[in-house]
Protein backbone atom coordinates (compact mmCIF):
# COMPACT_ATOMS: atom_id res chain seq x y z
CA UNK A 1 0.00 0.00 0.00
CA UNK A 2 2.94 2.33 0.89
CA UNK A 3 3.84 2.09 -2.74
CA UNK A 4 0.62 2.93 -4.38
CA UNK A 5 1.00 6.53 -4.89
CA UNK A 6 -3.02 6.96 -5.83
CA UNK A 7 -3.38 6.24 -2.21
CA UNK A 8 -4.30 9.36 0.22
CA UNK A 9 -2.10 10.30 2.60
CA UNK A 10 -5.00 10.18 5.46
CA UNK A 11 -5.18 6.37 4.54
CA UNK A 12 -1.40 5.89 4.56
CA UNK A 13 -1.33 7.21 8.43
CA UNK A 14 -4.13 4.47 9.02
CA UNK A 15 -1.92 1.81 7.94
CA UNK A 16 1.36 2.97 9.31
CA UNK A 17 2.16 0.59 12.17
CA UNK A 18 1.68 2.43 15.52
CA UNK A 19 4.89 2.25 17.88
CA UNK A 20 4.49 1.40 21.45
CA UNK A 21 3.66 4.63 23.82
CA UNK A 22 6.45 5.89 25.35
CA UNK A 23 7.28 5.73 29.02
CA UNK A 24 8.33 8.36 31.51
CA UNK A 25 11.70 7.39 33.36
CA UNK A 26 13.04 5.53 30.21
CA UNK A 27 15.93 7.26 30.71
CA UNK A 28 16.29 7.02 34.61
CA UNK A 29 19.97 5.82 35.82
CA UNK A 30 20.62 4.38 39.31
CA UNK A 31 23.47 4.25 41.15
CA UNK A 32 25.65 0.80 41.55
CA UNK A 33 27.00 -0.38 44.25
CA UNK A 34 30.31 -1.38 42.33
CA UNK A 35 30.61 2.90 41.79
CA UNK A 36 29.11 4.50 39.22
CA UNK A 37 25.21 4.40 37.40
CA UNK A 38 23.43 2.78 35.00
CA UNK A 39 20.41 3.17 32.84
CA UNK A 40 17.44 1.94 35.00
CA UNK A 41 16.28 -1.78 33.64
CA UNK A 42 13.14 -1.92 35.19
CA UNK A 43 11.67 -5.40 34.92
CA UNK A 44 8.79 -4.99 37.73
CA UNK A 45 5.72 -3.50 35.67
CA UNK A 46 3.15 -6.11 37.36
CA UNK A 47 3.92 -4.35 40.92
CA UNK A 48 3.24 -0.78 39.17
CA UNK A 49 3.92 0.05 35.57
CA UNK A 50 5.66 3.22 35.28
CA UNK A 51 3.98 6.65 33.97
CA UNK A 52 3.68 7.18 29.99
CA UNK A 53 4.87 10.06 28.79
CA UNK A 54 1.37 10.93 27.02
CA UNK A 55 0.05 10.35 30.60
CA UNK A 56 2.52 13.04 32.41
CA UNK A 57 2.23 15.40 29.84
CA UNK A 58 -1.80 15.52 30.05
CA UNK A 59 -1.21 15.79 34.09
CA UNK A 60 1.32 18.19 33.67
CA UNK A 61 -1.35 20.24 31.48
CA UNK A 62 -4.45 19.42 34.13
CA UNK A 63 -3.00 20.18 37.12
CA UNK A 64 -3.31 24.13 37.30
CA UNK A 65 -6.71 23.41 36.45
CA UNK A 66 -7.71 20.67 39.06
CA UNK A 67 -10.96 21.38 41.22
CA UNK A 68 -13.80 19.35 42.89
CA UNK A 69 -16.31 17.82 40.64
CA UNK A 70 -19.76 18.53 40.44
CA UNK A 71 -19.74 20.84 42.91
CA UNK A 72 -19.26 24.23 42.00
CA UNK A 73 -20.21 26.59 38.75
CA UNK A 74 -16.55 27.82 38.57
CA UNK A 75 -14.97 27.00 35.21
CA UNK A 76 -12.20 25.08 36.87
CA UNK A 77 -14.84 22.84 38.27
CA UNK A 78 -16.41 22.23 35.02
CA UNK A 79 -13.22 21.60 33.32
CA UNK A 80 -12.86 18.94 35.90
CA UNK A 81 -16.42 17.37 36.55
CA UNK A 82 -16.57 17.39 32.42
CA UNK A 83 -12.66 15.03 32.40
CA UNK A 84 -14.26 12.87 35.28
CA UNK A 85 -17.30 11.90 33.62
CA UNK A 86 -15.29 11.53 30.09
CA UNK A 87 -13.52 8.89 31.73
CA UNK A 88 -16.08 6.90 32.74
CA UNK A 89 -16.79 6.70 28.86
CA UNK A 90 -13.10 6.02 28.44
CA UNK A 91 -13.54 3.09 30.71
CA UNK A 92 -16.53 1.90 29.33
CA UNK A 93 -14.94 1.61 25.50
CA UNK A 94 -11.59 -0.01 27.22
CA UNK A 95 -13.07 -2.83 28.78
CA UNK A 96 -16.21 -2.82 26.06
CA UNK A 97 -19.15 -2.76 29.00
CA UNK A 98 -22.67 -2.92 27.66
CA UNK A 99 -24.54 0.03 27.65
CA UNK A 100 -26.04 -0.50 31.02
CA UNK A 101 -22.69 -0.67 33.08
CA UNK A 102 -21.86 1.01 35.47
CA UNK A 103 -18.32 2.65 36.47
CA UNK A 104 -17.74 3.34 39.88
CA UNK A 105 -14.50 5.04 40.28
CA UNK A 106 -12.22 3.27 43.24
CA UNK A 107 -8.38 3.69 44.57
CA UNK A 108 -7.38 0.26 43.16
CA UNK A 109 -8.34 -3.48 42.09
CA UNK A 110 -8.45 -4.29 46.02
CA UNK A 111 -10.59 -1.43 46.81
CA UNK A 112 -12.68 -2.19 43.82
CA UNK A 113 -13.51 -6.21 45.10
CA UNK A 114 -13.45 -4.82 48.43
CA UNK A 115 -17.20 -2.27 47.26
CA UNK A 116 -18.04 -5.32 45.54
CA UNK A 117 -18.01 -7.52 48.32
CA UNK A 118 -20.20 -5.01 50.36
CA UNK A 119 -22.50 -4.44 47.57
CA UNK A 120 -23.33 -8.25 47.15
CA UNK A 121 -27.08 -9.63 47.98
CA UNK A 122 -26.76 -10.59 51.84
CA UNK A 123 -26.89 -14.62 51.10
CA UNK A 124 -24.32 -14.61 47.90
CA UNK A 125 -22.06 -17.75 47.90
CA UNK A 126 -18.67 -16.97 46.38
CA UNK A 127 -16.67 -19.06 44.01
CA UNK A 128 -12.87 -18.24 43.83
CA UNK A 129 -9.22 -20.12 42.77
CA UNK A 130 -7.20 -20.69 46.16
CA UNK A 131 -4.58 -19.03 43.92
CA UNK A 132 -6.03 -15.99 43.35
CA UNK A 133 -4.24 -12.44 44.33
CA UNK A 134 -5.27 -11.61 47.97
CA UNK A 135 -6.79 -8.96 46.62
CA UNK A 136 -9.45 -10.66 44.70
CA UNK A 137 -9.10 -14.48 47.58
CA UNK A 138 -9.87 -12.13 50.48
CA UNK A 139 -12.70 -9.53 50.54
CA UNK A 140 -15.39 -11.83 50.56
CA UNK A 141 -15.26 -12.84 54.26
CA UNK A 142 -18.82 -13.35 55.93
CA UNK A 143 -19.84 -14.90 52.47
CA UNK A 144 -20.59 -18.36 51.79
CA UNK A 145 -17.12 -18.73 49.97
CA UNK A 146 -15.59 -21.96 48.24
CA UNK A 147 -12.27 -21.82 47.81
CA UNK A 148 -11.41 -24.28 45.30
CA UNK A 149 -7.87 -26.05 44.16
CA UNK A 150 -6.65 -24.59 41.02
CA UNK A 151 -6.09 -27.40 38.78
CA UNK A 152 -3.07 -28.17 36.87
CA UNK A 153 -5.24 -28.25 33.48
CA UNK A 154 -7.49 -24.96 32.18
CA UNK A 155 -10.03 -27.44 30.86
CA UNK A 156 -10.26 -28.94 34.90
CA UNK A 157 -10.22 -25.33 36.06
CA UNK A 158 -13.69 -24.50 34.43
CA UNK A 159 -15.23 -28.23 35.67
CA UNK A 160 -14.13 -27.75 39.35
CA UNK A 161 -16.14 -24.15 38.76
CA UNK A 162 -18.85 -26.07 37.43
CA UNK A 163 -19.07 -28.45 40.62
CA UNK A 164 -18.57 -26.12 42.86
CA UNK A 165 -21.38 -23.94 41.35
CA UNK A 166 -23.74 -26.91 41.32
CA UNK A 167 -22.60 -27.24 45.03
CA UNK A 168 -23.85 -23.96 45.99
CA UNK A 169 -26.77 -23.38 48.24
CA UNK A 170 -29.79 -21.46 46.24
CA UNK A 171 -29.59 -17.63 46.25
CA UNK A 172 -26.82 -15.32 44.03
CA UNK A 173 -23.59 -16.66 43.14
CA UNK A 174 -20.70 -15.42 42.05
CA UNK A 175 -17.54 -16.54 40.62
CA UNK A 176 -14.25 -14.33 40.98
CA UNK A 177 -11.09 -15.12 38.42
CA UNK A 178 -7.90 -13.19 37.40
CA UNK A 179 -7.67 -12.48 33.95
CA UNK A 180 -3.76 -13.09 33.85
CA UNK A 181 -1.78 -14.52 36.80
CA UNK A 182 0.42 -12.24 38.53
CA UNK A 183 2.76 -14.64 39.99
CA UNK A 184 2.70 -16.36 35.87
CA UNK A 185 1.53 -14.39 33.84
CA UNK A 186 -0.74 -17.39 32.25
CA UNK A 187 -3.97 -16.30 31.04
CA UNK A 188 -7.21 -18.34 32.97
CA UNK A 189 -9.94 -19.22 30.32
CA UNK A 190 -12.32 -16.67 31.34
CA UNK A 191 -14.58 -16.95 28.70
CA UNK A 192 -15.09 -20.45 29.96
CA UNK A 193 -15.60 -19.78 33.18
CA UNK A 194 -18.32 -16.98 32.57
CA UNK A 195 -20.26 -19.66 30.22
CA UNK A 196 -20.16 -22.50 33.09
CA UNK A 197 -21.49 -19.16 35.50
CA UNK A 198 -23.77 -18.26 33.28
CA UNK A 199 -25.39 -22.06 32.76
CA UNK A 200 -26.08 -22.16 36.71
CA UNK A 201 -27.27 -18.13 36.76
CA UNK A 202 -24.07 -16.87 38.04
CA UNK A 203 -22.50 -13.30 38.29
CA UNK A 204 -18.30 -13.75 36.87
CA UNK A 205 -16.44 -10.43 38.16
CA UNK A 206 -13.15 -10.29 36.01
CA UNK A 207 -9.25 -9.28 38.13
CA UNK A 208 -7.93 -7.42 35.35
CA UNK A 209 -5.34 -5.90 37.25
CA UNK A 210 -2.56 -8.22 35.44
CA UNK A 211 -4.75 -8.53 32.11
CA UNK A 212 -5.81 -5.04 31.43
CA UNK A 213 -2.31 -3.72 30.92
CA UNK A 214 -1.61 -5.88 28.26
CA UNK A 215 -4.35 -7.41 26.86
CA UNK A 216 -7.65 -5.64 25.03
CA UNK A 217 -10.71 -6.42 27.06
CA UNK A 218 -14.46 -6.77 26.09
CA UNK A 219 -16.47 -7.41 28.95
CA UNK A 220 -19.39 -8.35 26.01
CA UNK A 221 -17.46 -11.26 24.57
CA UNK A 222 -16.27 -12.59 27.51
CA UNK A 223 -19.79 -12.36 29.02
CA UNK A 224 -18.18 -11.55 32.41
CA UNK A 225 -20.18 -9.20 34.83
CA UNK A 226 -17.64 -7.35 36.66
CA UNK A 227 -13.93 -5.86 35.87
CA UNK A 228 -11.59 -4.53 38.21
CA UNK A 229 -8.76 -2.73 37.39
CA UNK A 230 -5.83 -0.52 38.80
CA UNK A 231 -4.92 2.59 37.19
CA UNK A 232 -1.34 1.71 38.70
CA UNK A 233 -0.61 -1.12 36.58
CA UNK A 234 -1.81 0.52 33.52
CA UNK A 235 0.99 3.44 33.18
CA UNK A 236 -0.80 5.88 35.52
CA UNK A 237 -0.32 7.29 38.78
CA UNK A 238 -0.97 5.34 42.10
CA UNK A 239 -4.79 6.00 43.41
CA UNK A 240 -7.11 5.60 40.85
CA UNK A 241 -9.15 2.14 39.87
CA UNK A 242 -12.68 1.60 38.97
CA UNK A 243 -15.01 -1.15 39.19
CA UNK A 244 -16.94 -1.79 35.79
CA UNK A 245 -20.27 -3.97 35.59
CA UNK A 246 -23.62 -4.93 36.27
CA UNK A 247 -25.06 -1.33 37.95
CA UNK A 248 -28.05 -3.00 39.72
CA UNK A 249 -26.36 -4.96 43.26
CA UNK A 250 -24.31 -1.37 43.49
CA UNK A 251 -27.79 0.69 43.26
CA UNK A 252 -29.57 -1.14 45.90
CA UNK A 253 -26.24 -1.44 47.84
CA UNK A 254 -25.64 0.49 51.33
CA UNK A 255 -23.03 3.12 50.10
CA UNK A 256 -19.06 1.99 50.27
CA UNK A 257 -18.00 5.51 51.56
CA UNK A 258 -20.78 7.39 53.75
CA UNK A 259 -20.44 11.14 52.76
CA UNK A 260 -20.77 13.87 50.43
CA UNK A 261 -21.41 13.16 46.53
CA UNK A 262 -23.06 10.18 47.92
CA UNK A 263 -26.37 11.85 48.52
CA UNK A 264 -28.55 13.63 46.79
CA UNK A 265 -30.98 15.13 49.95
CA UNK A 266 -29.80 15.22 53.80
CA UNK A 267 -32.76 16.62 56.02
CA UNK A 268 -33.32 16.61 59.76
CA UNK A 269 -34.98 13.00 59.14
CA UNK A 270 -33.60 11.30 56.33
CA UNK A 271 -30.63 11.05 53.66
CA UNK A 272 -30.98 9.51 49.87
CA UNK A 273 -28.74 8.77 48.44
CA UNK A 274 -27.85 8.46 44.53
CA UNK A 275 -28.49 5.72 43.01
CA UNK A 276 -25.52 6.23 40.23
CA UNK A 277 -21.67 5.36 40.57
CA UNK A 278 -21.32 8.27 42.79
CA UNK A 279 -23.18 6.39 45.36
CA UNK A 280 -20.09 4.50 46.29
CA UNK A 281 -17.86 7.49 45.46
CA UNK A 282 -18.43 9.90 48.35
CA UNK A 283 -15.75 12.84 49.55
CA UNK A 284 -13.43 14.38 46.88
CA UNK A 285 -12.53 12.09 44.53
CA UNK A 286 -9.36 11.76 42.94
CA UNK A 287 -9.88 13.87 39.83
CA UNK A 288 -6.06 14.12 38.98
CA UNK A 289 -6.00 9.75 39.25
CA UNK A 290 -9.16 9.63 36.98
CA UNK A 291 -7.81 12.01 34.26
CA UNK A 292 -4.77 10.05 34.17
CA UNK A 293 -6.66 6.60 33.86
CA UNK A 294 -8.42 7.56 31.07
CA UNK A 295 -5.27 8.53 29.43
CA UNK A 296 -3.46 5.97 29.77
CA UNK A 297 -6.12 3.72 28.61
CA UNK A 298 -7.05 5.55 25.36
CA UNK A 299 -2.90 5.93 24.69
CA UNK A 300 -3.43 1.62 25.16
CA UNK A 301 -6.40 1.27 23.33
CA UNK A 302 -4.82 2.96 20.41
CA UNK A 303 -1.68 0.49 20.06
CA UNK A 304 -3.11 -3.15 21.23
CA UNK A 305 -1.10 -4.72 18.17
CA UNK A 306 2.13 -2.81 19.03
CA UNK A 307 2.15 -3.51 22.65
CA UNK A 308 1.46 -7.19 22.15
CA UNK A 309 4.17 -7.95 19.96
CA UNK A 310 6.65 -5.42 21.71
CA UNK A 311 5.87 -7.92 24.88
CA UNK A 312 5.61 -11.48 22.85
CA UNK A 313 9.29 -10.84 21.63
CA UNK A 314 10.47 -9.92 24.65
CA UNK A 315 8.82 -12.92 26.67
CA UNK A 316 10.17 -15.29 24.30
CA UNK A 317 14.00 -13.71 24.58
CA UNK A 318 13.68 -13.89 28.35
CA UNK A 319 12.11 -17.19 28.83
CA UNK A 320 14.70 -18.68 26.34
CA UNK A 321 17.50 -17.13 28.79
CA UNK A 322 16.01 -18.71 31.88
CA UNK A 323 16.19 -21.65 30.12
CA UNK A 324 19.86 -21.85 30.17
CA UNK A 325 20.44 -20.67 33.65
CA UNK A 326 21.58 -23.60 35.70
CA UNK A 327 19.27 -24.63 38.15
CA UNK A 328 16.85 -21.99 37.13
CA UNK A 329 13.09 -23.43 37.08
CA UNK A 330 10.39 -20.92 36.13
CA UNK A 331 6.92 -21.30 37.95
CA UNK A 332 3.61 -22.48 35.87
CA UNK A 333 0.03 -22.63 36.89
CA UNK A 334 -0.75 -25.00 34.20
CA UNK A 335 1.34 -27.93 32.88
CA UNK A 336 0.37 -27.22 28.85
CA UNK A 337 1.75 -24.47 27.82
CA UNK A 338 -1.11 -21.73 27.87
CA UNK A 339 -1.14 -17.69 26.01
CA UNK A 340 0.58 -15.53 28.84
CA UNK A 341 1.47 -12.06 29.39
CA UNK A 342 4.84 -11.29 30.05
CA UNK A 343 5.66 -11.59 33.38
CA UNK A 344 7.65 -14.91 34.98
CA UNK A 345 8.47 -16.35 38.19
CA UNK A 346 11.28 -18.36 39.14
CA UNK A 347 13.46 -19.93 41.83
CA UNK A 348 17.61 -20.62 41.25
CA UNK A 349 18.37 -24.12 42.55
CA UNK A 350 20.97 -22.82 45.91
CA UNK A 351 19.77 -18.83 45.68
CA UNK A 352 17.92 -17.01 48.10
CA UNK A 353 15.11 -15.12 45.92
CA UNK A 354 15.79 -12.15 48.25
CA UNK A 355 19.09 -11.89 47.93
CA UNK A 356 18.96 -12.53 44.45
CA UNK A 357 16.60 -9.32 43.92
CA UNK A 358 18.72 -7.39 45.58
CA UNK A 359 22.05 -8.38 43.90
CA UNK A 360 20.65 -7.75 40.73
CA UNK A 361 19.82 -4.07 41.91
CA UNK A 362 22.70 -3.15 43.59
CA UNK A 363 25.15 -4.48 40.89
CA UNK A 364 23.38 -4.62 37.69
CA UNK A 365 20.37 -2.07 37.90
CA UNK A 366 18.00 -4.30 37.49
CA UNK A 367 14.68 -4.44 39.44
CA UNK A 368 12.68 -7.22 39.62
CA UNK A 369 10.13 -8.52 42.86
CA UNK A 370 11.28 -11.32 45.28
CA UNK A 371 8.67 -12.42 47.66
CA UNK A 372 4.97 -14.42 47.43
CA UNK A 373 3.74 -11.47 45.51
CA UNK A 374 0.25 -11.40 47.58
CA UNK A 375 -0.46 -14.62 46.34
CA UNK A 376 0.70 -16.88 49.14
CA UNK A 377 -1.06 -20.24 48.20
CA UNK A 378 -0.16 -19.89 44.37
CA UNK A 379 3.30 -19.24 45.35
CA UNK A 380 4.43 -21.64 47.68
CA UNK A 381 2.20 -24.81 45.70
CA UNK A 382 3.70 -23.54 42.38
CA UNK A 383 7.54 -23.68 43.68
CA UNK A 384 6.80 -26.91 44.88
CA UNK A 385 5.56 -28.19 41.56
CA UNK A 386 8.55 -26.96 39.81
CA UNK A 387 10.94 -28.65 42.11
CA UNK A 388 11.61 -25.92 45.25
CA UNK A 389 10.71 -25.99 48.83
CA UNK A 390 10.65 -22.25 49.62
CA UNK A 391 7.91 -19.81 49.93
CA UNK A 392 9.20 -16.85 47.87
CA UNK A 393 10.44 -16.44 44.08
CA UNK A 394 11.68 -13.85 42.09
CA UNK A 395 9.47 -12.31 39.30
CA UNK A 396 10.57 -10.56 36.50
CA UNK A 397 7.53 -8.59 35.19
CA UNK A 398 7.46 -6.99 31.08
CA UNK A 399 5.99 -4.17 29.79
CA UNK A 400 6.28 -0.80 27.57
CA UNK A 401 9.18 0.57 29.93
CA UNK A 402 11.36 -2.65 28.87
CA UNK A 403 13.61 -3.52 26.27
CA UNK A 404 15.42 -6.29 24.68
CA UNK A 405 18.82 -4.59 26.54
CA UNK A 406 17.28 -5.01 29.71
CA UNK A 407 16.10 -8.71 29.27
CA UNK A 408 19.74 -9.59 27.94
CA UNK A 409 21.15 -8.25 31.10
CA UNK A 410 19.13 -9.81 33.43
CA UNK A 411 20.18 -12.97 31.68
CA UNK A 412 23.71 -12.30 31.99
CA UNK A 413 23.66 -11.00 35.19
CA UNK A 414 21.76 -14.30 36.69
CA UNK A 415 24.47 -15.90 34.61
CA UNK A 416 27.08 -14.60 36.15
CA UNK A 417 25.54 -14.91 39.81
CA UNK A 418 24.86 -18.63 39.36
CA UNK A 419 28.69 -19.17 38.08
CA UNK A 420 30.34 -17.34 41.14
CA UNK A 421 27.48 -18.72 43.52
CA UNK A 422 25.67 -17.38 46.33
N1 LIG B 1 -5.02 -8.61 41.42
C1 LIG B 1 -3.85 -8.92 40.88
C2 LIG B 1 -3.78 -10.09 39.93
C3 LIG B 1 -2.72 -8.17 41.17
O1 LIG B 1 -1.55 -8.49 40.63
C4 LIG B 1 -2.83 -7.09 42.07
C5 LIG B 1 -1.65 -6.30 42.46
O2 LIG B 1 -0.54 -6.74 42.38
C6 LIG B 1 -4.09 -6.81 42.60
C7 LIG B 1 -5.15 -7.58 42.26
C8 LIG B 1 -4.26 -5.68 43.56
O3 LIG B 1 -4.03 -4.47 42.92
P1 LIG B 1 -3.96 -3.15 43.77
O4 LIG B 1 -2.81 -3.33 44.72
O5 LIG B 1 -3.71 -2.10 42.77
O6 LIG B 1 -5.23 -3.02 44.48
Amino acid sequence: LALDRSCPAEALETVAPQPIPAVAGASLRVPLVTGGEIGYANLDHAASAPCLDAVRTAVDEFLPWYASVHRGAGFASQVSTRLYERTRDILRRFVDARGTDTVVFTRNTTDSFNLLARALPQNTSVVVFDTEHHAALLPWRGRNVRRVRLPRTRLAAVSIVDEALAGCPQGPRLVVVTGASNVTGELLPVAEIAAVARKHGARIALDAAQLAPHRRISLRELDVDYVALSGHKLYAPFGAGALIGRADWLRAATPYLAGGGATKLVTEEAVVWNSGPERHEAGSPNTVGVYALGVACEQLAARWDAVGEHEAELLERLRKGLAGIPGCAELRLFDAPVDRVGTVSFVVDGFEPGWLAAVLSAEYGIGVRDGAFCAHVATKRLIGVAGGDGQQAVRVSLGLGSTAEHVDRLVLALRQIAARGA
